[in-house]
């Protein structure tokens, strides 16, 4: 990888932040873009503009294409049997709140159990909280072991007659394990209950293949893979989409309105009401593309080349605390520093130019677990580079100096 090269091609990595340069670690809140996604909104808008799916006119027939054929891109992407499985979204928030009110209304029952994870992000804990109080199900939750691992004989123990459903992230965005989705899956299945895989924090750097996971719906949100803000896949097998209701009402979904009834269309316009962001997709088409031209291996070595790299500066530091230190880890290192505020380590790293995030990153309940109030993280992309690494531990290390 020619990591130069790369960095020119998202331009936002040139400026300067505070006079110095900009060094983004945030990466797992969401990516920077590069050019060829830029110009690809910005050709959508110059060129193709239309409504789809509805026009006979020229422009909407190629706004069609460009829309749909994304869907095959994504839908290749994650080796997906049929189009009819892909269904955009919002992102990964809209996708599991998808899965939980329709999957909920057609599957769930008071006293039925929903199985989710300690590390899981508020996106995957609120939306089942909600069918608790709204169907009288009930959460049961997957312990983790002190290294930040799930604690795969617990959840067998969890598994029962009354467990409908299990919801984990396929890669915690605190912690950075990477689970073992496919023993779960088979685990699961034995009994015959489905499950859903958040992949947020997955999809862009594993290479994602849902027939060999056997997932049976997985999820992504398109800004953390180089693609625009407001565009997301839920995956679903077509045997779980087909026998769930409609989401949301309105134009698309239907194949037949009247005032006294109305039918509804087929996969997967069945889960899409209104107008969709077709140009997001069109974006995020250029995005999979992008990321399927350097190669998601390629990608992932190099942030796991970054991982450990700082992840070992980082440990010579006094008074440090990295959590999370799976076997199977992506490129995330949230961590602590004795006796200061993660926000005050943040707000000097900012001053120097450098972008971490700080505090509870929408997952609370793990840092009630871990007895904390928040923690410093920072995450990489495939423009970073090691020589961001060392400006992000010397600046880390002046942070130290000045509040202690
Ligand atoms: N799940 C995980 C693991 C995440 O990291 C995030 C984003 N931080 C989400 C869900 C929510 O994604 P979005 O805000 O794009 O819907």
């Amino acid at each position: 990888m020619d990591i130069d090269k790369i960095r020119e091609e998202f331009p936002i990595l040139a400026q300067e932040v505070y006079k110095k340069p900009l060094v983004y670690l945030d990466n797992a809140a969401t990516t920077q873009k590069p050019k060829v996604v830029i110009d690809a909104i910005s050709n959508a808008y110059c060129t193709i503009n239309a409504n789809v799916h509805r026009g006979v006119h020229h422009l909407s027939q190629l706004s069609t294409e460009g829309h749909e054929g994304g869907r095959e891109r994504v839908r290749q992407f994650i080796n997906a049997k049929s189009t009819k499985e892909i269904i955009f979204t919002r992102g990964t928030t809209e996708s599991i709140n998808l899965v939980a009110s329709s999957f909920g209304e057609a599957f769930l029952n008071e006293g039925d159990e929903v199985i989710i994870s300690a590390m899981e992000h508020h996106s995957n804990i609120v939306p089942w909280q909600m069918l608790e109080s709204k169907k009288g199900i009930k959460l049961r939750v997957i312990p983790i072991t002190p290294n930040g691992e799930l604690d795969i004989d617990a959840f067998r123990k969890l598994l029962n007659e009354r467990t409908k459903l299990i919801s984990v992230a396929h890669v915690s965005n605190v912690l950075g394990t990477i689970n073992p989705i496919k023993d779960i899956v088979e685990e699961a299945h034995k009994i015959n209950v489905p499950v859903l895989v958040d992949g947020a924090q997955g999809a862009p750097h594993i290479k994602i293949d849902v027939q060999a996971l056997d997932v049976d719906f997985y999820v992504f949100s398109g800004h953390k893979m180089y693609a625009p803000t407001g565009i997301g896949v839920l995956y679903g097998k077509e045997k779980w989409l087909e026998a769930m209701p409609p989401y949301q009402g309105g134009g698309e979904m239907i194949a037949k309105v009247t005032f006294e009834k109305t039918t509804f269309n087929e996969l997967p316009f069945k889960f899409e009401a209104g107008t969709p962001d077709y140009v997001g997709v069109m974006a995020m088409t250029a995005a999979l593309d992008y990321i399927e031209n350097v190669g998601i291996e390629n990608i992932a070595a190099h942030e796991t080349g970054l991982l450990q790299y700082t992840t070992s500066k980082l440990s010579e530091i006094e008074g440090i605390t990295i959590y999370g230190n799976a076997t199977h880890k992506s490129g995330v290192i949230s961590f602590n520093v004795d006796g200061i505020h993660p926000y005050d380590i943040g707000m000097l790293l900012d001053k120097q130019g450098v972008a971490v995030r700080t505090g509870h990153l929408c997952a609370q309940p793990l840092m009630d677990l871990l007895g904390i109030p928040g923690v410093v993280r920072a995450s990489f992309a495939l423009y970073n580079t090691h020589e961001e690494c060392d400006k992000f531990i010397v600046a880390l290390q002046r942070a130290i100096e000045i509040c202690r």
